[in-house]
């Protein structure tokens, strides 16, 4: 960029061009070895990616800011970028510099952006994570219908559903998308559900989702003559998967990658859950957000990253169809029946690479060699499992080991091609292997002999110049040259030779001569070697072509392996961990003998502790569908809630269940919540978020639904808290009259179960033992005679001498129940001792003394309970 005040230099008219044509994204432009940002662009980018920030030149007489970022290191800055929110134009060099030379001297290179990169459209190994898909999802809402479509670019999956906008929350906590598009009419609408998501939200022309336009798309991309052809698409879902259509071609610059022919997902079809269940169930996702602590971390077993893909789409939509559920069932029994097969099948799925991830990058001409290789390598284990299951197994497997078969011939033909472990990239060529293409065989004899000729050329310059020491090299400046130390120069340029060596280079020790012979080989060996490359080129892309002409089967071939590893895998889940198979049917039934919960339990092994098991029953009939779980804070409430809910969860997405005996009648929709205590991390008016979503069950649950309510109510005053905590339990057994596990505190509702016949106590039990509690985890029938909650806060290291003053006010107050009435036991049960008590943290010895003083201050025998209440929790906020 020249420093021509006032002047727009050519570049820049072509920089601002682009960037006008890109203005909400950051633009990479190609300046040879390195992509440079200019002006915002700069001073974002680089405050980003903590890079330097530089100046380069004049515009309109003030400085441009400018940063770059190497080529070669492009990928890893990309990914920061767009993990920070950005989007990202990449504006590549169109032609080589020589040519816009020849047009003039102020000619500038062209360029132009090949790529938009954002965060649903990503399809780089490096920017992906392997075992988990990655979504680019629209919604769209034409008159009164709505969809939503996804697609994920690296595997070709593409599917939209009916979604009205109450639905769309839901819908993509159980996808988490990277991105959503949206009509920029809608924006203001989805905008808050997309945050909450935490879906990056882009905007774009209404005529993007312009349901006419996107049917035209469509059709054109699918070679169909009519949407018809994929099922019974409505406009909004025509114009949803029009809107990803568009949205492609606009990020990929016309180069659509390969996508299966969209498919509709019917409602119905799966497990409903909504947002709030699936994060407090933490399926695919830690509460903490990561993997870790998950259930999916807990139980994948895949060895394949199209298996755990799959995985992560079975526990986030289990089945309810039960037909399908038992298929499922039935590949895993006979893989968990038959160890040394699953052993072998697993062995040969680990050799299988990422099929879907090569394929889509192949379409997307984002591909290599090596993509080439992992498809041939794929299909050949593919082939060798299809004959390990040839006969005897269930229907799905067969289905899957058909699938799997029928690619002898691709294989064979990518086998003869390719070399065993091609370089990375196809201009470093060399990875076709030799005896398959009769004019690259010859082109690379020339190339290579020409190398022994130049060897031989050596001996011979040798011999003539008596300089044992000349060499022939090789670098990219000067070509071929012969050198020779600075002290043998004299004698190369003495007659007779002198004419044969032309002088090139003179460094401090050494001399660089050429001749003409050296040259012409050269030029021979160039020659060769370019021509190699244009062959190696030319079957690339042959080979290329002929893949791609096979996509949909290869597709289906990579579905059925994920299949396979996922059955496997939930055997040798089954096996190692001694789970049982789930009869699973159309009854009401819900009951679970020794179950556990497989992150918690999983988590005790580590630390060499054991999970107890725990019964539950409901089932509709005579025996209650609801129980009301009491029992003290850390008693392991939460943990068999959960671990029931996980279990029915399980057995829907096909898996063995972590229990002695499971029988599940079919769960249409599973709803968990949290009472908002343990929610104070939202930061919104938790109490309300918590009664809208208790509104959501109560409001939704249906007779085929499984409800876990953990502790709601707990957000607000005791009385409104009991009532409403009461209310609720009332509705679910009289109205929603849906199986559930209610757990409370409040242990006033143990008395329902003697008016609704529905409702069962149980509880928790735990020890006392010297003043102390012990935890047994056990769960039995019955209620909790009282809540530990002082022995529970001391273990939570509440300073001794709080604790030991919350007994004495217990106990008076206790011993004014007995006297008194039931006010004081409410009271009593809802000292929120525990409620905000933190790890001890070491004191000061005067924040001691302050402590200690107001305990002196206190009288309880002169105390009202409400008074005793007060002055707790005044001693509370002297800590
Ligand atoms: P609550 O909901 O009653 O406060 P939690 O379910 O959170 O209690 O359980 C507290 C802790 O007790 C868990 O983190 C776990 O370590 C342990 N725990 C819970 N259930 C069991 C069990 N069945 N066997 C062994 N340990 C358990």
């Amino acid at each position: 960029m020249d420093t021509s005040d006032g002047n727009v230099t050519p570049m820049m008219a072509q920089y601002l061009e682009i960037k006008g044509r890109y203005s909400d994204a950051l633009l990479f432009y190609r300046m040879g070895d390195f992509y440079e940002m200019f002006f915002d662009d700069a001073e974002a980018a680089a405050a980003a990616l903590d890079i330097a920030l530089t100046k380069r030149g004049k515009h309109l007489g003030e400085d441009i800011a400018m940063c770059g970022v190497p080529v070669h290191a492009a990928e890893g800055y990309l990914l920061t970028l767009i993990r920070k929110g950005f989007r990202v134009a990449i504006a590549e060099q169109m032609e080589d510099p020589a040519e816009a030379k020849k047009r003039g001297s102020k000619s500038v290179v062209a360029r132009d952006v090949v790529r938009l990169v954002t965060p649903g459209t990503l399809t780089e190994d490096t920017l992906l994570e392997a075992r988990r898909h990655n979504f680019l999802a629209a919604w769209a809402e034409v008159r009164d219908e709505a969809s939503l479509a996804w697609a994920d670019i690296s595997t070709g999956e593409l599917r939209v559903m009916t979604c009205p906008l109450a639905r769309l929350g839901p819908e993509l906590a159980r996808l988490a998308p990277s991105e959503i598009l949206v009509a920029e009419t809608r924006f203001s609408e989805v905008e808050p559900v997309a945050d909450d998501q935490r879906v990056a939200l882009t905007p774009l022309a209404r005529s993007s989702f312009d349901s006419t336009g996107a049917e035209k798309r469509l059709l054109a991309q699918f070679g169909v003559a009519t949407v018809e052809a994929f099922g019974a698409f409505d406009r909004a879902d025509v114009s949803a998967v029009g809107a990803i259509l568009d949205y492609l071609d606009l990020t990929q610059r016309g180069r659509l990658p390969l996508l299966r022919p969209p498919a509709k997902e019917v409602a119905g079809g799966a497990l409903t859950m909504d947002a709030a269940t699936r994060r407090n169930l933490e399926i695919t996702r830690a509460l903490s957000g990561g993997r870790e602590g998950s259930l999916i971390a807990a139980v994948d077993r895949t060895v394949t990253a199209g298996g755990a893909r799959l995985l992560d789409r079975r526990l986030s939509a289990p089945s309810r169809d039960l037909a399908e559920i038992r298929a499922r069932l039935a590949a895993v029994r006979a893989f968990a029946g038959d160890t040394a097969l699953t052993e072998t099948l697993r062995a040969d799925l680990r050799k299988v690479p990422d099929i879907d991830r090569a394929l889509s990058r192949l379409s997307l001409d984002r591909g290599g060699p090596r993509d080439l290789v992992a498809i041939r390598a794929g299909l050949e284990q593919a082939g060798t499992l299809a004959a390990r299951l040839s006969s005897g197994q269930p229907e799905k497997t067969t289905r899957a080991a058909r699938a799997m078969t029928g690619f002898d011939d691709l294989v064979g033909l990518l086998t003869r091609a390719l070399v065993a472990e091609p370089p990375l990239l196809i201009r470093d060529g060399g990875f076709i292997a030799p005896g398959h293409d009769a004019d690259l065989d010859e082109a690379r004899q020339l190339r290579d002999e020409g190398r022994g000729v130049i060897a031989r050329m050596q001996a011979d310059y040798i011999e003539r110049t008596g300089i044992q020491s000349l060499k022939i090299k090789h670098n990219n400046v000067l070509g071929y040259f012969i050198e020779t130390t600075a002290t043998h120069a004299e004698k190369m340029l003495s007659a007779p030779l002198s004419e044969a060596f032309i002088h090139r280079q003179t460094t401090a020790n050494q001399v660089r001569f050429t001749t003409v012979d050296l040259s012409e080989m050269e030029t021979r060996i160039l020659n060769a070697g370019n021509r190699a490359l244009e062959i190696e080129k030319r079957l690339y892309d042959g080979l290329k072509a002929t893949i791609l002409d096979a996509a949909a089967l290869i597709s289906d071939a990579a579905r059925a392996l994920a299949e396979i590893d996922l059955f496997a895998a939930f055997a040798d889940l089954a096996r190692t961990d001694d789970w049982v198979e789930p009869k699973v049917d159309d009854s009401r039934a819900f009951m679970i003998e020794g179950g556990r919960h497989p992150v918690v339990e999983r988590a005790l092994k580590r630390s060499g502790e054991s999970f107890v098991e725990n019964d539950c029953a409901l089932t509709d009939g005579d025996t209650p569908a609801i129980w009301l779980l009491t029992g003290p804070n850390m008693a392991g409430k939460s943990t068999f809630l959960r671990q029931n809910a996980l279990i029915a969860l399980l057995a829907q997405a096909g898996s063995f269940v972590p229990a002695r005996a499971a029988h599940i009648g079919i769960v249409g929709q599973l709803f968990s919540r949290v009472g908002a205590a343990d929610d104070l991390a939202r930061g919104r008016s938790t109490f309300m978020v918590e009664m809208v979503e208790t509104a959501a069950i109560l409001n939704q649950a249906d007779d085929r639904a499984l409800v876990i309510l953990d502790e709601i109510g707990r957000g607000t005053a005791t009385y409104d808290g009991l009532s409403i905590a009461w209310a609720t339990l009332e509705h679910l057994h009289d109205v929603n009259r849906c199986r559930a596990l209610f757990a409370t505190h409040y242990h006033e509702m143990t008395a329902l179960s003697a008016k609704l016949p529905g409702v069962e106590n149980a509880t928790v039990t735990v020890k006392e033992w010297e003043g102390e509690v012990i935890f047994l985890h056990e769960v039995r029938k019955g209620a909790a005679d009282r809540s530990y909650g002082v022995q529970v806060a001391r273990l939570a290291g509440l300073p001794p001498a709080v604790v030991e003053r919350a007994k004495v006010v217990l106990e008076a107050l206790e011993k004014g129940e007995r006297e008194g009435g039931t006010r004081k036991h409410t009271l009593i049960d809802d000292l929120p001792l525990f409620n905000a008590a933190p790890v001890a943290a070491p004191k000061a010895a005067s924040r001691q003394s302050d402590l200690e003083e107001a305990l002196n201050a206190i009288h309880p025998d002169e105390m009202t309970p409400i008074e005793a209440l007060n002055a707790l929790y005044d001693l509370k906020t002297r800590l």
